[in-house]
């Protein structure tokens, strides 16, 4: 990933908490001088954990929290990991060390351009930073999210997402499930993959637009090929490499 102006600073854990089914957000002390742009993450390194694997103990995050937060919050899937159980069973004032912030996936200058945002389950991470500050900010940027996840019970911030969009006139939101069959709750959204008849339905155009990828690797490449052949620039299309989860 690339790095830019990077410091190796450390932080302590604060608070954790469940926000899906095998999903957790961690907040972290933002130290004094940490500086961001939304959409960027950062490495978080333990520090002496009680427990190491092949994996290592440094794990990059996208930062969910916005830079007008006052805490860094990263969020993840809790698969069954030596870094990811440390993690879990940390109590608040556990030290950790943090490189960044790193990469490149913040929102363009140019407002009359629209965002839009495809997410994949907990790669909503980056853009949750990025919605949140452009409310914050009341940035004149049209924002588009699409969030695809099996289940209801699988999204993150979908309440948070929701009431975003009551306060936020310039943000669409569209989740779409695509396992409803496995879920216990009712789903009155949008269901299937995220495919180009759903954003030609939501989108002004599909044309014009600069378009951000997160999400699974497989759905990062079939995005990126459906947009290619709808014949969106490859200039238009950003997103990152996220491996090791
Ligand atoms: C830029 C970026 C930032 C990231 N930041 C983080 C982070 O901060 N924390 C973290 O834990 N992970 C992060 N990731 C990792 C990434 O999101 C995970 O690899 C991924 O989310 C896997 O797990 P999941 O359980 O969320 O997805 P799943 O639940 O398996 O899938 C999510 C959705 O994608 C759909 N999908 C899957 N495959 C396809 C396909 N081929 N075509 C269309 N749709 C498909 C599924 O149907 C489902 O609706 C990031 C990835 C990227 C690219």
């Amino acid at each position: 990933m690339e790095q830019v102006d990077t410091a190796i600073q450390t932080s302590k854990l604060l608070r954790s908490e469940q926000i899906a089914e095998g999903t957790m957000a961690f907040h972290f002390e933002k130290p004094e001088d940490f500086q961001f742009k939304a959409g960027q993450a950062i490495d978080i390194t333990l520090v002496n954990p009680t427990e190491t694997d092949a994996e290592g103990n440094t794990r990059g995050f996208s930062i969910v929290s916005a830079p007008s937060g006052d805490d860094l919050t990263i969020a993840t899937r809790m698969r069954d990991t030596a870094f990811k159980r440390c993690l879990k069973a940390a109590a608040p004032g556990m030290k950790v060390q943090i490189i960044g912030p790193l990469g490149s996936l913040t929102l363009h200058k140019n407002a009359t351009k629209p965002a839009v945002l495809l997410a994949g389950g907990i790669g909503i991470t980056p853009f949750m930073s990025i919605v949140r500050q452009a409310t914050f900010e009341q940035l004149p940027h049209q924002l588009y999210l699409f969030y695809s996840n099996r289940r209801p019970e699988d999204a993150a911030f979908l309440e948070e997402l929701q009431s975003l969009q009551q306060r936020n006139p310039r943000f669409h939101f569209v989740p779409t499930m695509t396992e409803m069959e496995h879920s216990q709750r009712t789903w009155d959204g949008e269901k299937g993959l995220l495919t180009g008849e759903m954003l030609t339905k939501h989108l002004e155009s599909v044309h014009g637009p600069i378009y951000y990828i997160a999400g699974p690797p497989a759905m990062v490449a079939a995005l990126r090929t459906m947009l290619s052949t709808a014949g969106v620039d490859e200039d238009d299309i950003r997103t990152e490499e996220f491996a090791g989860y």
